[in-house]
């Protein structure tokens, strides 16, 4: 059979570490980095005879990603220890949850080419992050650096409801960007603060049984989750197709050959003996906690979308692109307010701040400018003072330097010539050196005129105002 007789089937596990300012059981800081071992204390070192104590802020973070996706919130939940052993797990357990997730049953909607598709979510559970192992370069061993060990997620579970790179690709950008509009995490995935575990199989299509899956873990960029999940689909296809059949194991994805290798058999729920943590009191949230969190939650991309389309007259396209990220979102607001012209704002985003995005393989929220800036440029544009043209150039250059567009054009000299003596004479000069142009155009060949007004820009370097540029043309040639 070809490849295209088979499906993926595929459900992620995914990873958020949350934002509070203190670790999940103990007081350490969370922030990102540091010299190692620098922020941990007893606890979170796992130091014998220590207790742990849940953070309530991250009860309240887990309760309000729940909501944000659809999920049922548990009025009884507790931690459960996860039993075994890594270097970089000083406890030699994890602790997690078990049988009694603090959120389940939810969904969220994305977008595919037939259509909005919904994803559900199985559960949402909180759980400690570990440490992290730094293999030395020399060969001198590994070291542990336990800043880490500690550190609060999420992990949100999904049913095995996608079937497409692009459909994985759709709902990680989705969980990311409704994590980032309720602020519960900067989701950096470079920085790990989002990483999935891909769960992948193929069956033959028309089948209603699933086939046996292998699990990539820790991926953390869109990029090589796709050419993962290409890879691994083929592969598997390819074993079936040869008469093997796929072993369920845990596979590690290796950008730079493009390859997944084997890590180990995968582990069964009991072989970890869970058992709910004695050091740790049941957790039980009362309708008025649940309700308070729910009545503080932000406007969501859904609702945002809604406004963009009925009172601010983006296109249903536009509405989606620039809902997608809050970074966009916010961008696209704040400029509209200094420009008012939300048309030419979301065209902006879509194509050129994205696709320099593209180019520079980086995200929304690493933009250096902000609304403030974009929103000047399309007014200068507006104005006049600046040609489309002139604004692309001006806006590759606050990529590099975010100043305001006024000040870039001034330091590069570039304001729109807009006075008509001086186009006057651009236009007689292109005129002169010409003749042939000016036969065509008499002669009813009208691409003449486009291609004067091209010698004119070239002239100006880009910089004369095409309207006035085409009606003194016209001027001159109808003489
Ligand atoms: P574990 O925690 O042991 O990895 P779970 O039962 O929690 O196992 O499932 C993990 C993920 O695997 C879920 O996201 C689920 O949707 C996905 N999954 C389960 N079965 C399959 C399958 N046959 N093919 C692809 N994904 C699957
Ligand atoms: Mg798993
Ligand atoms: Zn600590």
């Amino acid at each position: 059979m070809a490849r295209e007789d088979y499906e993926i089937v595929m459900g992620l596990e995914v990873h958020c570490e949350l934002s509070t300012k203190t670790k999940i059981f103990c007081s350490c800081p969370t922030q990102f980095g540091g010299e190692p071992n620098t922020h941990c204390c007893p606890i979170c070192m796992a130091m014998p005879g220590t207790l742990p104590v849940l953070n309530e802020k991250v009860v309240e973070y887990a309760v309000k990603a729940g909501l944000a996706t659809n999920c049922q919130i548990a009025r009884n939940s507790k931690n459960d220890r996860k039993n075994y052993f890594y270097p970089d797990l000083p406890k030699a357990y994890q602790i997690s949850q078990f049988d009694l997730p603090l959120c389940y049953e939810g969904y969220v909607n994305i977008e595919t080419p037939e259509g909005e598709k919904k994803i559900r979510i199985t559960r949402i559970h909180i759980e400690e992050d570990a440490g992290k192992l730094n293999h030395d370069e020399y060969g001198r061993g590994s070291f542990v650096d336990l800043n880490r060990a500690g550190v609060p997620l999420i992990e949100v579970v999904s049913e095995p409801d996608l079937r497409t790179k692009e459909e994985v690709e759709a709902y990680l950008r989705k969980l990311k960007s409704i994590f980032e509009y309720i602020e519960v995490s900067d989701c950096k995935m470079q920085e790990g603060s989002l990483r999935a575990d891909v769960n992948v199989s193929v069956r033959k299509k028309g089948s209603t049984e699933f086939g046996t899956r292998t699990e990539m873990k820790n991926m953390n960029s869109f990029r090589s989750i796709v050419r993962a999940i290409e890879y691994e689909a083929n592969r598997q296809i390819d074993v079936i197709e040869n008469g093997g059949v796929i072993t369920q194991e845990t596979l590690r994805w290796d950008d730079v050959s493009g390859k997944t290798f084997s890590m180990r058999d995968k582990e069964d729920a009991q072989d970890y003996r869970y058992f709910p943590d004695p050091d740790l009191v049941a957790i039980k949230l009362s309708e008025e906690y649940i309700e308070n969190i729910k009545k503080g939650l932000p406007e969501l991309p859904e609702s945002r979308k809604k406004r963009y389309l009925e009172e601010m007259g983006l296109t249903e396209k536009a509405a989606n692109f620039v809902t997608a990220s809050k970074y966009y979102s916010n961008m696209f607001e704040e400029a509209t307010e200094v420009c008012k012209n939300a048309k030419s704002v979301s065209n902006w985003i879509m194509s050129d701040i994205a696709r320099i995005l593209n180019e520079r393989e980086e995200e929304p929220e690493e933009l250096k400018f902000s609304g403030k800036e974009l929103g000047e440029l399309v007014a200068l544009i507006d104005k006049g003072t600046i040609s489309s043209a002139i604004a692309k150039k001006v806006l590759e250059e606050m990529f590099e330097n975010p100043e305001m567009p006024s000040k870039i054009i001034e330091s590069k000299g570039w304001v729109q010539i807009s006075d008509e003596g001086a186009i006057k004479e651009v236009v007689a000069k292109v005129l002169e050196a010409n003749p042939q142009s000016i036969a065509d155009y008499k002669a009813g060949k009208d691409k003449a005129l486009g291609f004067l007004v091209g010698q004119a820009m070239k002239e100006t370097k880009g910089k004369a105002n095409p309207q006035m540029l085409n009606k003194l043309f016209l001027e001159e040639l109808n003489k």
